[in-house]
């Protein structure tokens, strides 16, 4: 359930009414928009008189939310959230990139990388430290010793860090980590979605590889639920018939989640399509359809990578995509 205020409504009158709702046992959350607070109720609502709320002289309105989401939800909160993570934010009306290798694979190479991303414009670094394989039998990341290399590349080049998480007993090692991804594998692993929940870290929560909105939603609920709102959601591609590319980049994930949800939503080309020449128009057309951001991966030398070298662009492509991804930014800016 949600309680719109009216703009005029002072300080008092909110707490008053908030103190009331929790007496009921509920959970307040309170958006201030520039229009109208919003209040949104979470817990069992059932006891509550929707007619005595709506005679109160400040109060708007007051509506049921039929979606099981509801700390994600845009009617919860009607602006956009914004998430900002050292001098990079994500979300809002700016693009914000981020870009690395698939894996850490040595100093040399995630130093080198970063540098060149940074040179293009791209505001934070991502690598893979613990790498979800398909084979057990496949690299599987440098682990505690690649997300060293990334806090020294952090030192190196300023840029805030992005980085896989698996399994749980792996987050202590995430406490200089700035962005936690959750891969696509791990959308549903709920254990960790509510730890994550318990951090007040940004989770970079990628889409499954055949889970619907709501699905996704429901996993940012699960982080949100236990006081984490930092979520960043993430399209990826789904698995289709199609096998010419590596999945099926889903456009239309960008407007309908900003139409259900307020969380900044990124897409990530790279894993979407699987092949580098055809990135580039994939985050032109995320850009297009609304995207807060990209998810990239660049390789200094793509044909010896440990992982993912088909789809990861050079430094030098990656430069290019950037400056075209800004003109483009320049021209959706100005409409
Ligand atoms: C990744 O980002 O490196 C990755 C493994 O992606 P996904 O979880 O989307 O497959
Ligand atoms: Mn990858």
């Amino acid at each position: 359930m949600i309680v719109i205020l009216k703009g005029n409504t002072t300080p008092e009158s909110v707490d008053s009414l908030v103190g009331n709702l929790k007496s009921f046992g509920l959970d307040v959350h309170i958006s201030r928009g520039n229009l109208h607070t919003v209040l949104g109720l979470i817990g069992d609502t059932g006891k509550i008189d929707i007619d005595q709320i709506k005679m109160l002289n400040f109060v708007e309105d007051v509506k049921r939310i039929q979606e099981p989401y509801k700390n994600a939800n845009r009617k919860f909160h009607p602006d956009d959230s914004i998430i900002r993570v050292g001098d990079a934010q994500i979300g809002g009306k700016t693009m914000t990139v981020i870009a690395g290798p698939c894996s850490v694979e040595s100093e040399e190479q995630i130093i080198t990388v970063a540098r060149a991303v940074k040179a293009s414009g791209a505001q934070l670094l991502r690598g893979g430290a613990f790498k979800p394989r398909t084979s057990p039998y496949a690299f599987q990341g440098l682990r505690e010793e690649g997300i060293k290399l990334l806090l020294k590349a952090k030192k190196d080049t300023g840029l805030p860090i992005v980085t896989e998480i698996m399994d749980l007993s792996q987050l202590e090692l995430f406490n200089e980590v700035d962005v936690i991804q959750v891969g696509a594998r791990n959308m549903q692993n709920f254990e960790l979605l509510k730890q994550l929940g318990h951090t007040q870290k940004p989770i970079l929560l990628k889409r499954g590889l055949a889970n619907t909105y709501q699905e996704l939603l429901m996993s940012a609920e699960y982080i949100m639920a236990f006081g984490n709102e930092n979520v960043i959601l993430c399209e990826r591609g789904v698995r289709t018939f199609e096998s010419y590319t590596r999945n099926t980049l889903d456009i239309s994930a960008v407007p309908v989640l900003k139409k259900l949800s307020h969380l900044p939503v990124i897409v990530d080309p790279s894993h979407a399509v699987g092949i580098a020449e055809f990135v580039p128009p994939l985050a032109m057309a995320a850009i297009s359809a609304g995207a807060a951001g990209l998810l990239i991966e660049v390789h200094n030398n793509p044909a010896c990578a440990r992982c993912d070298g088909m789809q990861s662009l050079t430094p030098e492509k990656f430069a290019t995509l950037m400056r075209r991804l800004k003109k483009l930014e320049t021209a959706l800016l100005e409409d």
